[in-house]
């Protein structure tokens, strides 16, 4: 739906989607390395800079805003050079060599989803794509935490009220589902019968599926418009951190990639 952060690649994927504040953020890091055992060392290392951009991003000022964010416009508002220093100082901690890479252009192109300036494997392009991740998701949930007022109470769609970006995950309890932001985190209510990517509110062409793996969370499509968000029902399943929903249920993306069905 929406391309602030196309990223490619497994990791880049499932841990740039979120924001990193462990204030407001409780990832549950050690039931992913259970689930992800040959990704250990990776999702060690993810953990470490997400930790390090956070605690960084806590000291940084944050502006006031007037009105939420427009999808078109959400770049302007990165503070380029700040936030380029903090890619720089992190990376620096964490990885050995200094990487060949202009961090302000990285974050540029991560935020207008085009590709990021090449790097080998060797070089560090995973921990490129986390670092970038980290820094871009931890601002944009510090800004919506010290600018909540602004935020429509009421909103019935798939993207953001606050920063217009696609929720992928959603829960479901007692009192209705939720869906969650995938830059800024914020959470809002949903209709439970209605696509919140474009409005269809036809049963016959609304659906669900799962998976016998995977407990506790299903898929909901739309035929209409063809899209799909996975949502967690937090009376089966006790997750309730959307960032380890979504690490945890990556096969869910991978089947309905297959069938045909859209990322948020
Ligand atoms: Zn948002
Ligand atoms: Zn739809």
């Amino acid at each position: 739906m929406n391309g602030v952060i196309l990223f490619s690649g497994f990791w880049s994927r499932c841990l740039t989607h979120y924001p990193t504040s462990p204030m407001v953020s409780a990832m549950q890091w050690d039931i992913i390395i259970q689930q992800y055992p040959e990704d250990v060392e990776t999702i060690q290392q993810a953990r470490d800079i997400r930790q390090r951009v956070t605690h960084r991003i806590q000291g940084l000022d944050i502006p006031l805003l007037a009105a939420p964010l427009e999808h078109d416009t959400i770049g302007d508002l990165i503070p380029v050079e700040t936030l380029g220093a903090v890619c720089r100082e992190v990376w620096k901690e964490v990885l050995p060599a200094a990487p060949e890479v202009d961090f302000e252009e990285a974050l540029l192109a991560a935020l207008s989803g085009s590709e990021i300036p090449g790097m080998s494997p060797e070089e560090g392009e995973e921990a490129l794509r986390i670092v970038l991740g980290a820094v871009v998701t931890g601002y944009f949930r510090r800004l919506r935490e010290l600018n909540e007022t602004i935020i429509p109470e009421t909103h019935l769609e798939g993207s953001c009220p606050f920063c217009s970006s696609s929720a992928r995950v959603g829960f479901d309890s007692e009192s209705g589902r939720t869906l969650v932001c995938s830059l800024c985190a914020h959470q809002w209510q949903v209709p439970r019968v209605r696509c919140p990517f474009c409005g269809n509110r036809d049963h016959t062409t609304l659906g669900y599926f799962e998976s016998e793996e995977i407990n506790g969370v299903r898929v909901y499509y739309c035929l209409e418009c063809k899209h799909y968000i996975k949502v967690i029902d937090t009376r089966i399943r006790d997750v309730s951190d959307a960032e380890t929903g979504d690490v945890l249920t990556l096969a869910l993306d991978e089947r309905a990639r297959q069938e045909g069905f859209l990322e948020p």
